[in-house]
This record gives C-alpha cells, structure tokens and sequence, in this order.
C-alpha cells in the first residue's frame, strides 16, 4: 500500500534523536514521499539537508508560516522569493510547492494585516512560478476567501492543510480549481465532526492525506509525537468514512497527491 505524507515537520529538533528511523519507519509502512513545509528562516537548511539525505523521498516547500512572521518580514520573503527563483532555473527543481503560508487568527490575531499582507505576496509566488499553494489557516476562514477569490482564474491548485471546517466551508474551499482538503490525524479523535462533513460534502477523490507530524498523532497514539508510519490509521479510518478499503484511498489519495506536487 503506496501513500504520501503531503505535509509533515521531520526536520524539527522533535526529531534530532531518531530521524533516519523516522523516515525508514514511513518507507517501511509505504510512504513514497514525505512532503516538507517550510516554517521560518532558521527551518530552511535542515529541511534541505534532510531532502538532500533523502532525495527523491523528502521533498522540500517554500514560504512563511504565519505565525512565524518576523518582526520586519520583507527580508525573508525576499530571500525567500530568491531561493524559489533560483531553484527554478535548475535542469531539476527541488521546491515542490509554496508553504506552508496563510493566516493564523486562533494564536494571534494582534498582526492580523500584517499576516494577511504575508500571505497574499506568497500567494503571488504560486501564480507566478506555478508551483501548488499550501495553506493553512485557522479561524480565518473568510479572511482566506478574501485574499483567495481575486486570484481564483490565475492559482495553479494547492492544499487548505488540516481542514477542520464546517460543511458550508468544505463546499466553498473546494471551488477552487485542483485544490484538495488535507485530512490527518484529527479525523480519527472520537468527538470530531471532520467524518460526517467529509461524508456529506467531500468526494474522496478532493483530499489527500497529512501527518502535521510532530503535531496532531491519531488515536490511539493523541496526544505523543506523531510521524508518517502512523497514516495507516488515517487511511483505515478514512476507509470507514468513505465505505470503502484502506488500499483504495492510499491509491486515490497518492494519485491526487502526485499530480499537486508534480511528482
Ligand atoms: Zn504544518
């Protein structure tokens, strides 16, 4: 059973102790690619060593996490811009997306301009170097939608990373052109209403599965670090949702994610 993490934090310290059996763990359970958001500056050279150490599994992103905005920003998004420009003009570009970027109002909604002003100037760097956007966003949902809607006819598609929205949401979300819904471990928390929504307003072939890791572990490991070997569980439970096998999302939602990605 082949399947993709689309969105985990592997090379955080989380990990210092034991990351080569992290990885080898997710080959051995059937990840094909681990995919790598970007977080801050400090983030950007152990993501790439761990991609360099991995190649052709660990896949790096680049952009700003929202609730990491320094307190002058355009330095590093210059640099950062600066970064996807050159790995651009390589025979093979490594930078697979542009993320992880968005809005953050749950943390700190005190920057809330400054956060949407960030995110929109990434957003830019999708339409104009053509790579997938992953976003994430917490209650921000129409904060989203207003920087999102201008752009619709020129966004090449993306990721709205650990969904965890409302029927009416999903729906609109999902007007977007090749963009999907990123479901991880939160799905299989007993009180969640992620099944029922997924159920009524999301066809399978609209998500991909995330790990967040080290963030968001399924039951039954809630609660300690999570890593890509426990998608399985998110499969299975997605299974359940979707009235179908394991085996079958892992193809649907490794297929949808190899066509974001380019991979
Ligand atoms: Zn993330």
């Amino acid at each position: 059973m082949e399947f993709i993490d689309t969105h985990c934090h592997i090379y955080g310290e989380e990990f210092d102790a034991d990351r080569n059996d992290v990885v080898q763990r997710a080959i051995n359970a059937g990840a094909s690619a681990l995919m790598l958001p970007n977080i801050d500056a400090a983030s950007i050279d152990t993501m790439m060593a761990l991609c360099r150490q991995f190649p052709g599994v660990c896949h790096p992103m680049m952009g700003l996490h929202p609730t990491e905005l320094p307190e002058d920003p355009m330095p590093l998004l210059e640099t950062m811009e600066q970064l996807i420009a050159n790995d651009r003009q390589q025979a093979s570009p490594l930078l697979k997306a542009v993320g992880e970027v968005g809005v953050d109002l749950y943390w700190d909604s005190s920057r809330r301009e400054e956060q949407l002003q960030v995110f929109r100037h990434q957003t830019l760097w999708s339409c104009r170097y053509r790579l997938p956007l992953i976003v994430h966003s917490r209650s921000a949902h129409a904060e989203l939608i207003h920087v999102l809607s201008p752009l619709k006819d020129q966004l090449c598609g993306g990721i709205f990373h650990c969904f965890g929205g409302t029927d009416d949401e999903a729906r609109e979300l999902l007007t977007f052109d090749d963009f999907v819904l990123g479901i991880g471990g939160v799905v299989t928390f007993k009180k969640s209403s992620l099944p029922g929504v997924l159920q009524r307003s999301v066809p399978l072939e609209r998500i991909v599965i995330e790990t967040d890791a080290p963030y968001l572990a399924p039951t039954p490991h809630r609660g300690k670090r999570n890593e890509p070997s426990f998608l399985p569980i998110v499969l299975q439970r997605l299974a359940d949702i979707y009235g179908t096998t394991a085996e079958n999302v892992a193809a649907v939602t490794t297929e949808t994610a190899k066509r974001i990605f380019s991979l």
